[in-house]
């Protein structure tokens, strides 16, 4: 029987997140076909909804998550924007913080044996990093600076015959913001990487 989101140990439904069913039964196909080549990583884990679909495909394979996230949101998180939660802002800080829910996340879904949290911005977690990745999902902040630092940051650590992902892809404007749309463009037109069947809105490429 193909994998769904019933077979996850925790109700996804129930995270808070910005991801649709078939795109994290994607996620998890791609982990589980790639986590041979090397550990996956996440860029923008926000409360662990993708990470949980990453998580549960690796863990069956004894592989590793990283899942990077600065945990203060991304810029239409933040207090007064659109997308802004009240349950994740931490008044006393007056910032955003997505690690407690995170972390909680993490441990109901008896993952912590396999997904290793780092607290940074993907820049500085990127500094000295030198491990080839099996997998790439790019999934943080959707101004085009911060699209293209990430895709600058860690598309070329995939490997040979792993995958980049990269959510919110939208061809046309009038659905969704460019920037992640930049970044696919720029990874299809790279050389680096065969592009694969989009599926919803999370771009695919398989490194060549
Ligand atoms: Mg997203």
């Amino acid at each position: 029987m193909p994998f769904t989101k019933k077979d996850l140990p925790i109700n996804v439904d129930a995270i808070k997140g910005f991801l649709a069913d078939d795109e994290g039964e994607a996620l998890f196909a791609a982990a589980s076909e790639s986590i041979t080549l090397g550990p996956c990583l996440e860029v923008g884990s926000y409360c662990g909804k993708s990470t949980v679909y990453l998580g549960a495909a690796c863990q069956q394979k004894n592989g590793i998550v990283y899942a990077i996230d600065h945990h203060r949101g991304s810029e239409e998180h933040q207090l007064g924007e659109e997308y802004h939660d009240s349950d994740l802002f931490d008044a006393q800080a007056q910032l955003m913080d997505t690690f407690k829910e995170f972390r909680r996340v993490m441990r109901e879904a008896k993952l912590e044996d396999t997904v290793i949290p780092i607290v940074a911005a993907s820049k500085l977690a990127s500094t000295n990093w030198s491990t080839p990745l099996g997998m790439v999902f790019i999934d943080g902040g959707h101004s085009l600076d911060a699209a293209m630092a990430d895709y600058r940051a860690w598309a070329t650590h995939v490997s040979v015959g792993g995958i980049l992902a990269i959510h919110d892809i939208f061809p046309d404007p009038t659905q969704g913001g460019q920037a992640p749309y930049t970044i696919w463009k720029l990874a299809k037109a790279s050389g680096l990487f065969e592009e694969l069947p989009t599926v919803n809105t999370l771009g695919l490429f398989r490194r060549i």
